[in-house]
């Protein structure tokens, strides 16, 4: 003991516990993206592990970033550098010996920020000029024999003077440019990421919730965190509804932490008392031209229940680097997925027509992905480790993570079941109100839940459905087209395709830099006539154009976006359209003979039941 003790106050840091790790993270340099991180961690003699968070919550993925971690040295409180060796399997392992005597270890390394793979964006750290955000696991290493639950980190953080921090963890003590927080388990610390900067804004949203909700944001212009008292008030009505459906929210407290730049691809991550965020720098000051309407923040929100509170069992195990079975993703993505456009609209954060139109662009696109027939939604959802980040070459053949909209499709089925069945007066918000009726275990540790589970869930609502039998047919088998009886029989809807656009469509055309005419010729292409996707078995496919051509020009004019549309809108008088296509070093002309016209789909009212009408109402 006295060895620990006298090694903590060599190293500055106070003395504590023998299980209690020391972690102060430096971040006065993070505007020139780096991080430097000291850890003091209590050993006993012997060969240890050390640990980097390999499979970060959330993203389901073993995405721990260590290839940023650089300049790692480790000495012990007797004074001796210590050698290390990264295990060959693992390259978040590292294996080191503690020679007898020695009580503690330092850990020194520096971490190089933004820059992400692809699968780590929403887990990892960042720095600008005015501001940065900060993911605990990116600068620590616990022993590879503790429980993350139990393992106890007190973190301090050092940030240049004029910068604000905001986060879900409990400050002990604070002067400026450096913020002693509480002491909290290894679970709880990766489970609470850190925004700072000077631009910083918080605002407290206005809610029925008996626990306070928070948004906070920070972008390198004060100006572009000015969130709007409307768009404010229609935070808070999110969370009144996300309350009427899913039950009172879990947790003492709630932190949107939101990011704002254009340097940073857009990303959000569930925790359970936060949500790391980033969107585009004019995210809050522009809204009116949004394609979606902020629809990451009742998404990451649901998932405070929806994979926070309860998780599918073997998705989380107890450490941060045993293999996660995912296959139940479209419980947890999907059903989030479903509700999330739910939440925009029974908010106002969305409008009626702007919710139908997503639902009709998902129906319709996810149509056309021929990946269906060769595996399921739930393979997507197992095999989800090389599915982000995928190329979009083929993406139709490949198959995307399906399990987001494949999975909203179905629970959007399985309320039109329940509704219908029951003449409305049972809905889905039934399922939810008694599946997230549990008690919050600690912040690593949700309650669990199995297919079985799920399905008893749903019979408990409405009996008079094989539900397991629907899991099967719709998630657990490959098909050959969407099953989209449901839409006419139980919502009272049809797709159709129209030859003008929607309101909403055409506001989409506006942002879409290239052209979409995946309905009718079966492609779409960038600004530059690049082709960005080829619809499998269409007259694009037939015609061999292929992902990666260019477009040179349309019916003999240089291509422009326009053109093409215009090209396509006119093929009822002209029977086809020639497109002049660049590959590599050859150039060909394709005539691909359609009458069609334009085609945007449409979902048209049938007589007899309206049960998106009840889906949307207001709770
Ligand atoms: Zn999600």
């Amino acid at each position: 003991m006295a060895l620990v003790a006298t090694s903590a106050l060599a190293s500055g840091a106070p003395a504590k516990g023998p299980m209690v790790a020391s972690l102060q993270v430096d971040a006065r340099d993070v505007a020139r993206r780096l991080l430097t991180a000291q850890m003091d961690i209590p050993v006993a003699p012997g060969p240890m592990e050390l640990n980097y968070v390999e499979w970060t919550p959330g993203n389901h993925n073993p995405s721990g970033p260590i290839q940023n971690v650089v300049d790692l040295v480790i000495t012990d409180d007797l004074g001796d550098r210590l050698d290390w060796r990264r295990d060959p399997e693992k390259m978040t392992r590292l294996f080191l010996d503690i020679p007898d005597g020695a009580g503690v270890v330092t850990v020194r390394f520096s971490y190089i920020t933004n820059q992400p793979s692809v699968i780590s964006r929403s887990t990892d750290s960042y720095g600008f000029p005015t501001f940065g955000g900060l993911n605990w696991n990116t600068v620590l290493f616990y022993p590879g024999d503790v429980d993350k639950d139990d393992y106890l980190i007190e973190p301090e953080l050092r940030l240049p003077g004029d910068w604000n921090i905001a986060t879900s963890l409990a400050i002990e003590s604070q002067r400026p440019g450096q913020i002693l927080f509480k002491t909290v388990s290894l679970a709880e610390l990766v489970d609470s990421p850190v925004i700072y900067g000077s631009t910083l804004r918080t605002y407290e949203l206005q809610t029925n919730s008996a626990s306070p909700h928070f948004i906070h944001a920070v972008a390198a212009f004060d100006e572009q965190t000015d969130l709007g008292e409307e768009r404010l008030q229609k935070f808070g009505k999110m969370v009144d509804q996300a309350e009427a459906v899913f039950g009172p929210f879990p947790r003492e407290e709630y932190h949107f932490l939101v990011l704002l730049s254009d340097d940073l691809a857009g990303f959000g991550v569930e925790h359970n008392k936060s949500t790391y965020i980033a969107e585009p720098q004019d995210t809050f000051n522009d809204a009116e031209e949004k394609a979606d309407p902020i629809g990451v923040i009742p998404h990451e929100y649901i998932h405070a229940w929806c994979g926070k509170l309860r998780t599918p069992a073997g998705l989380l195990a107890t450490d941060y680097d045993t293999t996660g079975d995912t296959h139940l993703l479209w419980v947890y993505e999907g059903m989030t997925t479903y509700y999330s456009d739910i939440l925009a609209v029974r908010s106002g954060l969305m409008t009626e027509d702007e919710y139908v139109n997503s639902i009709t662009n998902r129906i319709a696109e996810y149509e056309l992905r021929e990946g269906r027939t060769w595996r399921s939604v739930e393979d997507t959802a197992v095999a989800l480790r090389f599915l982000r980040g995928r190329s979009a070459s083929w993406g139709d053949r490949r198959r995307g993570v399906a399990y987001y909209a494949e999975g909203a499709l179905f629970w959007m089925e399985a309320d039109a079941i329940i509704r219908n069945g029951t003449r409305g007066e049972k809905s889905l918000d039934d399922f939810t109100r008694a599946f997230f009726h549990v008690t919050p275990g600690r912040p690593g540790s949700p309650v669990t839940y199995t297919l079985e589970d799920i399905v008893t869930g749903l019979r408990h609502v409405y009996p008079d459905q094989d539900w397991a039998g629907l899991v099967n047919e719709r998630l657990e088998e490959p098909v050959k087209t969407l099953s989209l009886d449901y839409l006419t029989s139980k919502l009272g809807y049809e797709l159709v395709f129209v030859d003008e656009p929607s309101e909403e469509q055409t506001k989409a055309i506006e942002r879409n830099k290239g052209a979409d005419v995946r309905y009718s010729l079966g492609l779409t292409t960038n600004k530059d006539g690049g082709v960005t996707r080829i619809v499998p078995d269409s007259l694009a496919d037939k015609a061999d154009l292929a992902y990666g051509m260019t477009i040179l020009a349309v019916n003999h004019y240089t291509y422009t976006p326009e053109r093409l549309r215009q090209a396509v809108a006119r093929t009822p008088d002209t029977g086809a359209v020639t497109l002049l296509v660049e590959f590599g070093d050859k150039v060909e002309e394709k005539m691909l003979r359609y009458d069609g016209g334009a085609k945007y789909p449409k979902l048209v009212r049938r007589r007899g039941v309206d049960t998106l009408e009840g889906i949307m109402a207001r709770r």
